[in-house]
């Protein structure tokens, strides 16, 4: 990539600076996360730079991780709401308003980037795209695949609150009564067993290095 598209300015900060972002919060230059970044600098610049913004995205893949990186909004925060849909679209709103703007990925359009197409629809085996060659064609593609309409939010707007919280006569842990009498996991739905013959002290367990393969 030329280095003026590197420098170029995207979510506010030139696009290089972007793209450490994203793989240091992400593992790699994801591409579909990198598509996610043009997707969210679209949304902001036509909802406004100061408006606070709520978030819902259309997937769980890559696109959630580009509003946590690009946007204050986070799962942790509760200002974005993840819909298990496998679109790759996402909406910026104003939370008090509702009013927003959504943003999608247009297979019609990306039909001028035919492996950026066949990407996306797993035409293509992944050796016979390199991520490299991928991540250039997302670059040079920037928002000329994407479409966006103005929308007000229906749906999904509510900031979720915490019920009431109780203990568990089994485990002594506390979780969320609607739970029931004990704890989920307590009833069975557990997804752990206990190792046996281990310290119970927090630094006698080292998990690997840290790393993934
Ligand atoms: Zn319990």
């Amino acid at each position: 990539m030329s280095i003026s598209i590197m420098e170029s300015q995207i979510c506010g900060r030139p696009l290089s600076e972007c793209l450490r972002r994203i793989e240091e919060f992400h593992g790699f230059k994801a591409p579909g996360l990198v598509l996610g970044l043009f997707m969210v600098d679209l949304a902001q610049e036509k909802i406004g730079a100061d408006v606070e913004a709520d978030a819902i995205v259309e997937t769980r893949y890559c696109l959630p991780d580009a509003i946590q990186v690009f946007t204050p909004c986070t799962i942790g925060n509760g200002w974005m709401k993840i819909l298990d849909w496998d679109k790759f679209a996402l909406s910026l709103y104003d939370r008090r308003k509702r009013h927003g703007c959504r943003v999608w990925f247009d297979l019609e359009k990306a039909k001028q980037f035919p492996n950026l197409y066949k990407w996306y629809m797993r035409l293509i085996p992944k050796k016979e795209l390199p991520l490299d060659i991928l991540l250039n064609i997302i670059l040079s593609a920037g928002r000329s695949v994407l479409s966006w309409d103005a929308i007000y939010v229906t749906q999904y707007y509510q900031r979720e609150k915490k019920g009431k919280t109780v203990i568990c006569p089994i485990c002594n842990e506390a979780y969320a009564a609607d739970q029931g009498n004990n704890c989920s996991s307590c009833q069975g739905n557990g997804y752990y067993k206990l190792i046996t013959n281990q310290k119970k002290t927090c630094s006698s367990i080292v998990f690997g290095n840290g790393k993934r393969k």
